[in-house]
């Protein structure tokens, strides 16, 4: 059940408003935060945040776990299906709660297709691969079709409009509008029943705004910081984060993988699952999950066609 910040003890309604204020409600989402962050968004002193952090993790008991408990919260995660079956088994079985996915790959490769179908998919129920939930899609690119959903929806037997309807859109213009409307679902998603947060792309307008070698490093700073955000949200709610990262082919490799040379995934720091997507022939696409012990290993092929994504 929601455990609100009024029930940590030591916490007044005064230091209470600007922890909500700030878009802080639940205890959880106290447990996992940053004292720095906490401190900087709250305008709490930092000594101040520490003892209200600690004070939360006493009171939900932040301790020890036995293999059994390990195991019961292994059963909560949530999976969505991908509507395909080789695709969902490279992943383990669908796309995970409480983790971050990040599909990366060239221009057309499908990433955006799969971020529509699980908007679409998270809306059915467990036992056809979904989680009962809604979807929140954040475009930075202005790539989302309406029309996608459509007909994704009509393809699986759904009411497009009912579906529609349970898909929360917004633009981000830039990256701090971005980062803002990350904070901003702290708040929403738990009010909305929401399962699965897009993120379409993540980096588009980290890579715009912070161009070139010399702005790499202060451009990934702010990326794993947004990235840990995003992992903190799907940890506290139990959700599903996706996003893409487009990475360029580069012509001027000869073997080896072309698109991994520049760029390469932005989840190296961020605990999460890494899929690559390649282009195949005609619709034909190819997926592989990289630097995960935890999954099957090899590649495997998908399709992308009017329905949506399918083997
Ligand atoms: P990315 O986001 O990786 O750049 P997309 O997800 O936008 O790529 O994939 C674009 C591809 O999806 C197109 O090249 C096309 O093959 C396929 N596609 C898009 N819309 C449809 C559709 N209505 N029917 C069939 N295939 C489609
Ligand atoms: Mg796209």
């Amino acid at each position: 059940g929601f455990i609100s910040v009024r029930d940590i003890p030591g916490v007044g309604s005064s230091i209470a408003d600007k922890l909500e204020a700030a878009g802080y409600l639940s205890a959880w989402s106290i447990v996992v935060a940053r004292a720095e962050e906490l401190a900087e968004k709250t305008g709490l002193p930092v000594l101040t945040v520490q003892k209200i952090i600690e004070s939360a993790r006493k009171m939900l008991g932040i301790t020890f776990k036995t293999a059994r408990e390990v195991k019961q919260e292994r059963l909560n995660i949530g999976k969505i299906t991908t509507g395909s079956k080789s695709l969902d088994e490279l992943l383990g079985g669908g796309v995970e709660t409480k983790t971050i996915t990040e599909f990366f790959g060239e221009y057309g490769s499908g990433k955006t297709q799969i971020c529509h179908q699980l908007s679409v998919n998270v809306q059915l129920t467990p036992e056809k691969g979904g989680l009962n939930g809604r979807a929140v899609y954040i475009d930075t690119e202005g790539t989302f079709r309406w029309e996608r959903i459509e007909a994704m929806a009509r393809a699986l037997g759904l009411d497009p409009d009912k579906v529609m309807d349970n898909i929360y859109y917004m633009r981000a213009y830039n990256s701090d509008h971005q980062i803002a409307i990350v904070d901003e679902l702290f708040t929403f998603v738990p009010k909305n029943d929401v399962k699965l947060v897009v993120l379409d792309s993540v980096t588009s307008h980290f890579r715009a705004e912070y161009p070139g070698r010399e702005h790499l490093a202060e451009r990934q700073q702010k990326l794993n910081s947004h990235l840990h955000q995003l992992m903190r949200l799907a940890e506290a709610y139990n959700v599903a984060v996706v996003v893409t990262n487009q990475v360029m082919a580069r012509p001027d490799v000869f073997y080896g993988d072309p698109t991994t040379a520049v760029g390469g995934h932005v989840l190296a720091h961020t605990p999460g699952v890494r899929v690559q997507l390649r282009k195949s022939k005609g619709n034909k696409r190819i997926a592989r999950v990289v630097d995960a012990p935890h999954l099957p290993e090899g590649e495997v092929v998908f399709v992308i066609t009017e329905e949506g994504i399918r083997d």
